[in-house]
């Protein structure tokens, strides 16, 4: 059975009007899969929330403190694109243990699934692009330092560059960065991650999972992680509010059962988030987040 993790929080934040974060979209993921029968209820951890001392092995003390006490300057706030609230600080909290405990699963069930994450933009000393802690690096991070891995690859397959990922990993030896993302999208500063593919504007299907083959079946035999951290955004999608790639549905699907299925063949625990994804339409984009989940039961489930 595949260990699924998942927070009431993560949908539980009022934004204001217009605002373009679809936060209902965690929820609606996970009634979409419910009901579809693609996953059971059993299957569902709800993850403790990170501490500030874990969130400072990677973030900087005086910008954990700020946030966590609602005194970042409006200046940090309009660069986060999230207004500070108590309901941000938990769901921040509770979504950075549900990549942390989505990782320890990973390790324990050969992979797990995170209905959320995927917090790149989130730099050493500031939030940006709607993430505040980088739930990936410190995922990496603990599993290092608890022993459980000695080299972590994060895979970054959203379509924005992952700049936050890439300079907190920069005088990381043991966790590698990968970003494969469109060179024309946010961040227009894009600090180098240790391996950056960058994707022409307009890109379909087949230039995306060509290059994507190439890189990954190099980069797992060159680094020999001892394990995956995949964020599987779905803004690659052609109809993605902020992406500017060409991928179908179908592309979405046929890259999950790359990425996992290149894992699971090397025998590397994968933990997945589920990264970004834009659209007015919340079935539209639980459908493009589904693909994942139908990816890890066709890979985990059918043949087992
Ligand atoms: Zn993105």
């Amino acid at each position: 059975m595949i260990p699924l993790v998942y927070h009431t929080s993560y949908s539980r934040l009022v934004l204001p009007p217009k605002h373009q974060f679809p936060i209902t979209k965690y929820a609606h993921l996970r009634q979409y899969l419910l009901e579809r029968g693609l996953v059971s209820e059993s299957q569902f951890v709800s993850p403790e929330p990170v501490t500030a001392t874990d969130i400072i092995l990677i973030h900087d003390n005086d910008y954990v403190n700020a946030f966590l006490q609602g005194t970042l300057s409006p200046a940090a706030i309009r660069r986060l694109g999230f207004p500070w609230s108590d309901d941000l600080v938990i769901r921040t909290l509770h979504s950075l243990g549900g990549t942390v405990r989505c990782a320890r699963l990973a390790l324990n069930h050969g992979v797990a699934l995170h209905l959320a994450g995927g917090y790149h933009h989130a730099h050493r000393d500031f939030g940006s692009g709607y993430c505040v802690f980088n739930d990936l690096v410190l995922a990496a991070r603990l599993m290092i330092n608890e022993g459980r891995a000695e080299k972590v690859m994060i895979v970054d397959c959203d379509v924005h560059q992952g700049d936050g990922t890439a300079t907190l990993c920069a005088d990381m030896d043991d966790v590698i960065s990968v970003s494969l993302h469109c060179d024309a999208n946010f961040p227009s500063r894009k600090p180098p991650s240790d391996y950056d593919v960058p994707l022409a504007r307009g890109l379909d299907d087949k230039g995306y999972l060509d290059t994507l083959c190439q890189t990954l079946s190099y980069l797992i035999r060159l680094e020999k992680p001892d394990v995956i951290l995949y964020d599987a955004g779905v803004d690659i999608h052609r109809d993605d509010k902020l992406g500017y790639l060409e991928v179908s549905t179908r592309g979405l699907l046929e890259r999950d059962l790359m990425v996992l299925g290149m894992a699971k063949k090397a025998d590397i625990p994968l933990a997945a988030v589920i990264g970004g994804g834009y659209s007015a339409n919340p079935l539209h984009l639980s459908e493009r987040h589904s693909q994942l989940f139908i990816a890890a039961n066709r890979l985990w489930e059918q043949n087992n």
